[in-house]
């Protein structure tokens, strides 16, 4: 269904879409699939919405995110459910990325009341300097699907707690999870045209958010091939923009660090969410007096995990989102192959039926010309390169165009300052494989985007910035 101005609808032409599950390839669902026309109508009813939610106190905004929060909780087994169904993620995952999604409202709940402006010391004594922070109008989110519900949280909390409307337009293969988040909003009773939801063709509802000169703000999460042409067709208006784009994050071993931490590491940046993660690791750096014990363990703790339909018990891995994800991997796979590489563990499909499956995969002797280096695989392979020294790694780990994030494991606390200082990334774990929480600021550099999400910084995204000099006459 889609939801516009407060209600639950159909499309007009009648027009559906089916959700599969990438587990079994059945269809489990199918929903109303809007185009143009109702994308313009939930543009105008967010227009509409702004009006009297922009003077909404920044309380009661935050009240109706506490509500909308207290509710995920009382759903938070469907909605991990629904996520596991539609996209693959095994349940414990999807648990936890609701939990994650709910931390997302939960803090801009509270951020809604700390939306401060500044005074500025005036340079005579007859003035009053003000900068006053006002939300930025209509934002436009669109959402990938390998986050389903919690790329829309991190999105449209801090919208909603800044006094902006939003118009969502979720990924086409995970429109029940938006589905499940919005009624979490409806039952909240946020007024109506608030926080609107558009399912349906990616090029027809985005060419109508980026054109509209009502849409101030555009917030987008996905592939850098799209965000550069967003970008673009948000150009004409204008616009404010966030892009969270793509990544390829390179993961340092020293030969000081904790191996074992290192490995739980590798295991969880890689395997988790079957390396479909824009963070996820795409290139370990091992030191070479380490790299050949690193690669025997990390794959013999990698050929353990277990691989299957997320909704069954102690499954590890799931499906990746389609077919075509599938075919991408093993390019890259039969790619390091015949460049030298080594599979050490997996390095094929996993037989499963109908289901879109990729075995967990340590590749050895990776080198850089290999199209593992370059481009994102977006699926469980893990390929370990070996270095000499720092200042060689440093100039290996830092990619030509991503910048999302990095990871380092030393325990040379010197290094690891150097390595927190020299690598050009917008996210860096030292020691930590998990870097990432509600309160601190999410997002790239180069053509991993621009913007923030999360944390204050998340909250300024929503907001524009008025200069206002006010003459006392004395
Ligand atoms: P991925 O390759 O991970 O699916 P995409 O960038 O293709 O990443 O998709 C991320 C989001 O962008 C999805 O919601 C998708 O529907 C949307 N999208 C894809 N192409 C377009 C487009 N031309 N205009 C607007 N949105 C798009």
């Amino acid at each position: 269904m889609l939801y516009i101005n407060g209600q639950w609808r159909k499309a007009k032409s009648g027009s559906t879409l089916e959700v599969y599950n990438p587990a079994t390839g059945e269809v489990i669902d199918s929903v109303a699939s809007g185009g143009r026309e109702e994308t313009e109508e939930a543009i105008q009813a967010a227009k509409e919405a702004f009006k009297t939610w922009k003077k909404a106190t920044g309380q009661e905004r935050g009240q109706y995110l506490a509500h909308v929060a207290s509710l995920m909780r009382e759903k938070k087994d469907e909605i991990a459910e629904t996520i596991t169904k539609e996209m693959g993620k095994p349940l414990p995952h999807a648990e936890r990325e609701v939990a994650g999604a709910i931390n997302y409202v939960d803090w801009y709940a509270e951020e809604a009341k700390r939306v401060y402006g500044e005074t500025i010391p005036a340079s005579h004594s007859d003035k009053h300097l003000m900068l006053l922070r006002q939300p930025v109008g209509v934002a436009a989110a669109i959402t990938p699907w390998n986050f389903p519900a919690s790329m829309i949280t991190r999105k449209i909390a801090p919208a909603i707690a800044a006094g902006c409307t939003v118009v969502l337009k979720p990924a086409p293969s995970t429109p029940l999870s938006a589905i499940k988040v919005f009624e979490c909003f409806h039952e909240a009773g946020l007024p109506k045209g608030v926080a609107n939801l558009v399912i349906g063709p990616a090029e027809d509802i985005g060419n109508v958010l980026t054109k509209s000169p009502d849409v101030r703000k555009l917030t987008f999460t996905g592939s850098t091939q799209v965000g550069k042409m967003l970008l673009k067709e948000s150009a004409d208006t204008v616009k404010k923009v966030s892009m969270e784009l793509g990544g390829h994050a390179p993961f340092i071993v020293f030969e000081d660090a904790d191996l074992e931490a290192a490995i739980q590491g590798v295991l969880g940046t890689k395997f988790v969410n079957s390396g479909q993660t824009c963070i996820s690791t795409n290139r370990i750096y091992v030191a070479e007096s380490i790299a050949e014990e690193f690669g025997q363990k990390l794959a013999e703790q990698a050929a353990q995990l277990k691989v299957g339909n997320g909704l069954e018990e102690g499954v590890d891995v799931g499906p990746l989102i389609n077919k075509q994800a599938v075919e991408k991997v093993e390019s890259h796979v039969a790619d390091a192959v015949r460049q030298n590489g080594k599979v050490l563990c997996g390095g094929k499909r996993y037989d499963e039926g109908k289901g879109s499956f990729y075995e967990p995969t340590v590749i050895n002797y990776a080198h850089d010309d290999m199209k593992i280096s370059t481009e994102e695989t977006f699926g469980p392979v893990a390929p370990i390169y070996t270095f000499k020294d720092e200042e060689e790694v440093i100039e290996r780990a830092n990619h030509d165009s991503y910048g999302l994030a990095a990871y380092c494991f030393t325990n040379d606390l010197g290094r690891g300052y150097r390595m927190m200082a020299e690598l050009e990334y917008g996210i860096v774990g030292i020691n930590d494989p998990a870097p990432i929480v509600a309160q601190a600021p999410f997002g790239g550099i180069k053509e991993s985007g621009m913007g923030k999400e999360g944390g204050r910084s998340g909250l300024l995204e929503y907001l524009e910035e008025k200069f206002v000099s006010v003459g006392t006459g004395k």
